[in-house]
């Protein structure tokens, strides 16, 4: 375990002495944190969230409880312990920079070394060319964009290669371009095996996070468990190359748009490891390039990039083609559940929901909602839905897993002529 908080209170002394007055930011709080674990604390402003960054972080000492870090409690060290151990331990990424402003990137990255052990200018300047900023590195803080002083504080964070990232909002005062540039490094860190905590306001940035909790008045009110999210953008990419698939196209690599948090081509690299892909190069076949759309993803592009080809072809292992078989299936019930059971009518919340639900559905439940709509063969845009076990027992699997309906069933066909 990489951090362990047992019964944490931080009690401030409030406007006046006594005990109205107080202030309870962390009110009995116990969490533990995986070595290689990203959390996301989220919360309303005033929550607690940075006064447990600070406690976590060794900045501050709780008022009771206890507090393990790497399995040291840290209660026992003395106040300069405590300044080596948050050195070598620790790296911090704030939303308020906290550079020096008359030190260059490069000396404030330096400082932090200083801290640790001696200074070491070539490793400083590495770690800032790591976070693309070599050529800003005589620079002074006031020069530097707001995207690029905080590149330079994860330089300075990682400069004495911490086990635990702690960053209270990293991104609130980006724009949307650093912003994305200082998330993709967070995912750098944490697939290196390092372990994060996180501060944010922002559901989409918590949810790169493997978990997020929400405190409220000091205690944690909530706790939500990702599944992993590459996993996620994984089972995207097999949708679309599914849809192309059925829609007699290849699956260029360079032609798939699929979000996530990888670009698609290392997200495909990803998966090629993991067995459920295989690209082979692009070869003369024949082949058209028409507009394919995927709801999920909206239109796949292909006017846009012209006629050009992607250099890659991807292609389903048995694996991978199971796996697309069951998002594709998900999907598909999650649009009917809602359609026909539900009686939604917005066709985007019904895509919003089925593309939710395609990754979320179990088995066991997925097989009910199944029967429940009684084993439905297409969705209601007229797309094939792929048997399930439950349609086998229940007698209703034909073969109709690859094949394409030949008619729309009843219900779909008025959603089908409004949908396409
Ligand atoms: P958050 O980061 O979720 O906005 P904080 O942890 O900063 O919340 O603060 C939690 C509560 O503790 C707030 O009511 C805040 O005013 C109070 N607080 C934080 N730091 C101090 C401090 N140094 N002295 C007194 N009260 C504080
Ligand atoms: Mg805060």
């Amino acid at each position: 375990m990489s951090i362990e908080i047992i019964n944490v209170r931080k009690i401030y002394p409030g406007g006046q002495r006594g005990q109205a007055g107080e202030i309870r930011a962390l009110d009995g709080v116990s969490l533990a944190v995986r070595k290689g674990e990203w959390l996301a604390i989220m919360g309303p402003s005033g929550s607690g969230k940075s006064s447990m960054v600070n406690l976590i972080g060794c900045l501050d000492r709780p008022s009771s409880g206890e507090i393990f870090i790497d399995g040291q409690d840290v209660k026992e060290l003395s106040a300069s312990e405590l300044n080596r151990f948050r050195a070598e331990k620790i790296g911090f990424i704030f939303q308020q920079f906290h550079l020096i402003p008359y030190l260059t990137a490069l000396e404030n990255v330096m400082l932090a070394q200083y801290f640790h052990s001696m200074t070491d200018r070539a490793e400083a300047l590495e770690a800032l060319d790591r976070v693309g900023l070599r050529d800003r590195a005589n620079h002074l803080p006031a020069h530097l964009s707001g995207g690029e002083q905080q590149r330079v504080c994860i330089a300075r964070a990682l400069i004495n290669d911490p086990s635990i990232i702690l960053a209270d909002e990293p991104t609130g005062n980006l724009d949307a371009k650093n912003e994305e540039l200082v998330l993709r490094q967070l995912r750098d860190l944490h697939r290196q095996g390092r372990t994060i905590v996180m501060v944010t306001h922002d559901p989409v940035v918590a949810r790169l996070a493997d978990r997020s909790i929400e405190l409220h008045h000091g205690k944690i009110a909530s706790q939500q468990i990702f599944t992993m999210s590459d996993e996620m953008q994984f089972d995207e990419v097999l949708e679309e190359i599914w849809t192309l698939h059925e829609n007699g196209e290849l699956a260029e690599v360079g032609r798939m748009e699929v979000d996530g948090a990888l670009p698609v081509a290392i997200a495909i690299d990803r998966m090629e490891e993991l067995g459920l892909v295989r690209k082979r190069v692009h070869g003369a076949a024949d082949h058209t390039h028409k507009s394919v759309l995927n709801r999920c993803h909206e239109a796949i592009h292909p006017a846009a990039r012209g006629i050009e080809h992607g250099e890659f072809i991807v292609e389903f292992t048995p694996a991978g083609k199971q796996r697309a078989t069951d998002v594709i299936r998900r999907h598909r019930l999650a649009e009917r559940l809602f359609t026909q059971a539900l009686k939604v009518q917005n066709e985007e919340e019904i895509e919003q929901q089925a593309c939710k639900f395609e990754h979320i559905l179990s088995p066991e439940v997925t097989d009910k909602i199944c029967s429940f709509l009684g084993h439905p063969e297409s969705c209601p845009h007229g797309s094939p839905i792929p048997a399930g076990e439950c349609c086998e027992k229940a007698g209703h699997a034909d073969d109709r897993q690859t094949e394409k309906p030949s008619t729309i069933g009843k219900e779909g066909s008025e959603n089908a002529r409004l949908w396409r």
